[in-house]
């Protein structure tokens, strides 16, 4: 009877362990994954050569749970982490991703904050090499996904409280066809120098800046993107009532599809040489 018991174990994990493997394997296909997590920002991009490249590691562990759901067990590196900037429902998931996996690098804008949660990011990847990027720069971070970064406008180093301004803006360009433009939490000071800046922000896709927020996504920056689909992170029955519903209104007064995790969940697109739009992944 003992053996038949083990046998069974074994028989589960195996199918379990497929299952793993099978589910995070498009071929050929880029996967973005907008996580539904309680609050704040995480993003996936898995490449098809197996690479993870995340944008924001969310409030909690939550995000690893995601990362591990969308991931074999034999895959635990992060490649490249995007910092957008130092709140703590967009860096609080680091120091339980470094306990598990190992971070290769981290990109953010310099700003840093004088919180708990910053420092104990900091503690978590201090062996982890970290680069700052502003405005102006390209980087092909993939054979095919271009960087391009559109803020902060200047080189900036300094601890502050208020860092949503300082937000890592910056668009990614899929075989140099599909874009999608990352805002971080950046409110509308920020949005109007941009405009200004005269930079080029036109996407296919936005990560709606700041969850939806009422101090952000001004029309003039909306329209200057112009995307097709607007996706919205927002935890459910969030205690901020993000997103909006005046920001809602200003999508729908330019007829842009809003997506949100509250709820839809999770939100995943793919992307290939084959196909290159954004497109419901193959099963
Ligand atoms: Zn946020």
């Amino acid at each position: 009877m003992k053996q038949y018991i083990l046998f069974f174990i074994v028989i589960a994990g195996v199918i379990f362990s497929l299952n793993k493997i099978s589910h995070s394997v498009f071929p050929n296909e880029y996967q973005i994954h907008f996580f539904h997590i309680t609050e704040g920002d995480a993003i996936l991009i898995k490449t098809p050569s197996g690479k993870n490249i995340l944008i924001d590691t969310g409030k909690n562990q939550i995000t690893l749970n995601k990362i591990q759901k969308y991931n074999s067990m034999f895959q635990n590196t992060i490649d490249i982490l995007f910092i957008t900037h130092g709140d703590s429902d967009h860096i609080g998931g680091t120091a339980s991703i470094a306990n598990k996996m190992n971070i290769k690098s981290i990109v953010y804008s310099g700003a840093n904050k004088p919180s708990r949660t910053f420092k104990n990011m900091e503690m978590q990847t201090k062996e982890t090499p970290k680069n700052i990027l502003f405005s102006n720069a390209t980087w092909r971070i993939d054979q095919n996904i271009l960087l391009e970064t559109i803020a902060p406008l200047s080189n900036i180093s300094y601890h502050d409280e208020h860092t949503n301004n300082d937000s890592l803006v910056f668009r990614l360009t899929f075989f140099n066809k599909k874009s999608i433009l990352f805002t971080g939490d950046i409110e509308a000071e920020t949005e109007k120098a941009i405009l200004i800046s005269g930079q080029d922000i036109s996407a296919d896709m936005l990560k709606v800046a700041h969850h939806g927020s009422k101090s952000s996504s001004i029309k003039t920056f909306i329209q200057n993107v112009s995307p097709k689909l607007a996706i919205i992170q927002a935890g459910k029955n969030n205690k901020f009532k993000h997103p909006h519903k005046e920001t809602l209104k200003i999508f729908e007064s330019f007829n842009i599809p809003t997506k949100i995790t509250a709820t839809s969940g999770d939100i995943l697109f793919c992307i290939s040489k084959k196909h290159p739009d954004f497109h419901i992944c193959p099963q």
